[in-house]
């Protein structure tokens, strides 16, 4: 039975009441009889009024029972609000995270204390807003009164119709709180990730940039993308300019790209270059050597970069030439010194032997030397022996061999035999003889005594200059400024 029905089974009883009533109050025995009649009349309709509502409560309880036990399966805090903000149903897991028995909250209609409560006056606002028709999501984050512990939450509320026909707010608070958790954990291990690689990063600059060597680390393209002060402070370029460049805008010159960027596809295979480079420095042009090594090795992120590390050792290179150059030339005339002219000497007669080729030794010694050297000093003497080593030079041919024997001695050997070394002597003596020589002191007339012997199989050099030596003799004991033949065997 509905109320409608119940409230028209009222009306047509109601007559019979007014009656009876008022039988009652006159105290009439009429009036009592037509009370009787009338609830006789009224009691089977009483009855089945009584069990109507009895039926329509137990559907009304079912229902709720029903709709209590759809929203407790619902995980989340789940509640439905009346106007004014009263709980009229909360679920298990509501009730739970506020700590609160179901049945105390629907008797309250408030969950704790709320007076003064911002956070409630807020959440009444937004109720109001939802029974107007506006549906509501929202992310909270909030940290919880009582135990600190730390909530996100999606708050979703909407309006819907309750069991009574009055609009009521239905919410639902998501809980995302490990999601969030775990995000934020997530962040900021990355953000740790980050600073740690600028970190480390920071750290093998610094470490490189202490080296002396130039160093590059190139990727598995050939591009730099790291280089040292050193490398920075040899090509005259900017750091930044650099990163990114690879080997082909780097050579110096056409085929040095090309070489440089095999080598790294070696070295990224597991190879190791290990070579002596001589080169142009690039930003003066000046001449320099350098030892390269490149290696393999892996970057922070796991992959493989060529590291090229550049020793200089241009001062070596050159204090050696400087010292070879010592070894090998007479410090006065920069002619080839004793040693260095025996050294090539004996080289030079084991070929002609192999070849039975012709070589003559020519032996000189300036004439009256001492003279010079009495007279002008020995500064002077110096000069005209400097200005005897470049006659020599000038008239030797590239193939001859030229030295300084020792004190004013020079030897030469010639390619040829002894005939042809002749003319050689004599275009020698001739250009000494012929040409004062310009000194401190003036020009001074200088000449000078030859002797020559040509060599023959098996002979040491040695043996061949004292034979030289023995012709030099015989020309300065004939009367000095002439050649000499060595005697006839
Ligand atoms: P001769 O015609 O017989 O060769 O006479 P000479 O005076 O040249 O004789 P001698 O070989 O005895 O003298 C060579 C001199 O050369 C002696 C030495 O002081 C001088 N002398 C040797 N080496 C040098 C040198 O490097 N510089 C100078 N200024 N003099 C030197
Ligand atoms: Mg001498
Ligand atoms: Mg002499």
């Amino acid at each position: 039975m509905t109320a409608a029905t119940l409230v028209r089974s009222l009306l047509l009883a109601l007559p019979a009441l007014l009656v009876a009533g008022a039988c009652l109050l006159l105290q009439a025995p009429a009036g009592a009889t037509a009370l009787a009649v009338g609830l006789a009349a009224f009691a089977p309709t009483l009855r089945s009024l009584l069990k109507t509502e009895r039926h329509r409560k137990a559907a009304a309880r079912r229902s709720q029972a029903f709709a209590q036990a759809l929203i407790d399966a619902i995980p989340d805090p789940t509640y439905v609000k009346q106007h004014g903000g009263r709980y009229v149903m909360v679920n298990e897991a509501f009730a739970r995270y506020h700590g609160v028995s179901r049945q105390q909250v629907l008797e309250e209609g408030v969950v704790g204390r709320t007076c003064g409560n911002a956070s409630h006056a807020l959440s009444l606002q937004e109720d109001e807003q939802v029974l107007a028709g506006a549906d509501l999501t929202k992310e909270e984050h909030t940290i919880r009164r009582h135990t600190g512990e730390e909530v996100y939450r999606i708050i979703s509320k909407h309006r819907s119709m309750g069991m009574d026909g009055q609009p009521v707010v239905v919410g639902i608070d998501h809980h995302i709180t490990e999601w969030r958790v775990a995000e934020r954990e997530l962040k900021q291990s990355l953000e740790r990730e980050v600073a740690l690689r600028k970190r480390t990063e920071q750290f093998v600059q610094d470490l490189i940039d202490l080296l002396p060597d130039a160093i590059y680390i190139k990727d598995a393209h050939s591009r730099l993308v790291m280089v040292n002060a050193t490398a920075v402070r040899l090509r005259g370029m900017s750091r930044e300019a650099l990163i990114g460049l690879n080997a082909m805008d780097l050579a110096p010159r056409p085929g040095v790209g090309e070489t440089s960027l095999a080598e790294d596809q070696l070295v990224l295979q597991g190879q190791e270059i290990v070579k002596e480079e001589q080169s142009v420095l690039p930003l003066t042009g000046e001449e320099c050597f350098r030892v390269v090594v490149k290696r393999r090795c892996f970057d922070v992120d796991g992959q493989p970069v060529v590291v090229s590390i550049q020793h200089y050792i241009t001062e070596w290179r050159q204090a050696e030439r400087a010292l070879n150059r010592l070894a090998q030339e007479d410090a006065l005339t920069g002619i080839a010194n004793r040693r260095c002219f025996s050294a090539e000497a004996e080289r030079a007669m084991h070929t002609a032997e192999r070849h039975g080729l012709p070589l003559t030794l020519l032996l000189v010694d300036v004439d009256h030397f001492k003279r010079v050297n009495d007279e002008h000093g020995h500064n002077v003497g110096d000069e005209v022996l400097v200005e005897l080593a470049r006659r020599l030079r000038e008239v030797l041919r590239k193939s001859d061999l030229g030295g300084r024997w020792g004190g004013e001695e020079f030897i030469a050997l010639l390619h040829g035999p002894p005939d042809a070394a002749l003319g050689f002597a004599e275009r020698l003596r001739r250009s000494v003889a012929d040409q004062p020589f310009p000194t401190s002191a003036g020009p001074l007339h200088i000449t000078l005594s030859g002797g020559f012997a040509g060599h023959r199989t098996g002979d040491s050099l040695s043996a061949l200059v004292g034979r030289a030596d023995q012709a030099l003799y015989v020309a300065k004991s004939q009367g000095r400024n002439r050649v000499q033949a060595e005697a006839a065997p």
